[in-house]
């Protein structure tokens, strides 16, 4: 069970994460994200797709694959893109204990240098993501695509994504095996939807965060408090 959009009562009530990006109401711009990877099937792929576009994006990767196919997170960077740490075995943090949990994360940061993280599933204890704040942007979503489902259909996923993302909208696709079926057809369309209306494709970066973290502050201050 998931939500294709994340509430903004969510969003409102986890404000330390990271659930939208800035963007321009001039000059829109979409981040789009690809977790799990990389591996040779899905992900060169990917950055081809995102070439013909001018497209930046964001590749949460799990330490596990950089470490066999360490030239593709060198080709994903090469291309301009942004990585960012996803544990080194796809740890699920509420089936975590503490310890071993940050040292998979600290075992992934030898593959994966990015002061970005994403826990895996979205699942992190309170206790997790205070520290790990010390070191991570910890980046959440506002959209999934549901790629890695394997009830839905292309169709469904290109829905999930064009009826719910907007400027600033962070939206998941995963280059993994699971998803690879959806994503062939799904990324292409969603690419050239989003570029027919004027949107800019970029990649997160820490410092992009922060700007938007000053910029949500003037409305989140007090629900701050109740975290
Ligand atoms: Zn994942």
């Amino acid at each position: 069970m998931y939500l294709v959009k994340t509430p903004r009562l969510v969003q409102r009530l986890l404000p330390n994460f990271h659930w939208i990006g800035p963007s321009d109401d001039s000059d829109p711009t979409i981040y789009l994200t690809f977790d799990d990877g990389p591996i040779p099937q899905i992900t060169p792929w990917i950055i081809e797709q995102l070439a013909a576009f001018d497209a930046k994006a964001t590749f949460f990767c799990v330490g596990n694959n950089v470490r066999r196919y360490p030239e593709l997170i060198k080709a994903t960077l090469a291309a301009g893109h942004t990585v960012g740490n996803h544990t080194m075995h796809h740890l699920d943090g509420w089936e975590s204990d503490n310890m071993p949990y940050f040292h998979d994360v600290r075992h992934c940061a030898l593959q994966v240098k990015s002061s970005l993280f994403r826990p895996p599933y979205g699942r992190i204890k309170p206790s997790q993501a205070q520290f790990l704040q010390r070191h991570y942007e910890v980046v959440m979503w506002d959209v999934l695509s549901g790629d890695f489902d394997p009830e839905m259909t292309a169709e469904d996923c290109y829905g999930n994504v064009v009826k719910n993302a907007g400027p600033g909208s962070i939206v998941v696709f995963h280059d993994s095996l699971k998803a690879e079926r959806n994503v062939r057809e799904t990324l292409p369309r969603v690419l050239a939807h989003y570029a027919a209306l004027g949107y800019s494709f970029a990649a997160l970066t820490p410092e992009l965060l922060a700007q938007n973290e000053s910029a949500q502050d003037t409305t989140g201050t007090q629900l701050r408090t109740a975290n």
